[in-house]
């Protein structure tokens, strides 16, 4: 059971914001800035190192920066915004479908790079 797949499925309900083909994209249940987007592919990969090994990886990539894209102008994010992975333990994943959180709205301060 993947929670992820569950909610591409429509078996958790989730509020959607952009879907296509490659990619579903929703509001996160526990939102850190006032837009704060997932933007998960609708393949299950675990994580980032997944999407390298996969022959269509480059494909999913390139949807998930178009989603960001996209999802900034839907929201008027004008002045920018960040997408952060969290990979692996020591990163912090705790849904192993990979996922990009889009968070903007406001202006983030806490940069660790
Ligand atoms: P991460 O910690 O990077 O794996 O991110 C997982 C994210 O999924 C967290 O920000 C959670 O708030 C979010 N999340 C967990 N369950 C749900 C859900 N049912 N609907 C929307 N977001 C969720
Ligand atoms: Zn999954």
């Amino acid at each position: 059971m993947c929670l992820f797949c569950d909610i591409i499925d429509s078996k958790i309900p989730s509020t959607k914001v952009l879907e296509n083909d490659k990619v579903y994209c929703f509001n996160d249940i526990n939102p850190a800035a006032p837009v704060h987007v997932l933007i998960v592919p609708k393949k299950h990969f675990d994580d980032i190192r997944d999407i390298a090994k996969a022959d269509d990886g480059a494909e999913y990539l390139k949807a998930i920066a178009e989603a960001a894209d996209e999802i900034a102008a839907m929201k008027g994010l004008d002045k920018g915004f960040r997408v952060i992975n969290n990979c692996g333990e020591d990163g912090g994943q705790t849904v192993m479908h990979v996922h990009f959180h889009l968070l903007g709205g406001v202006k983030l301060s806490e940069k660790i790079l």
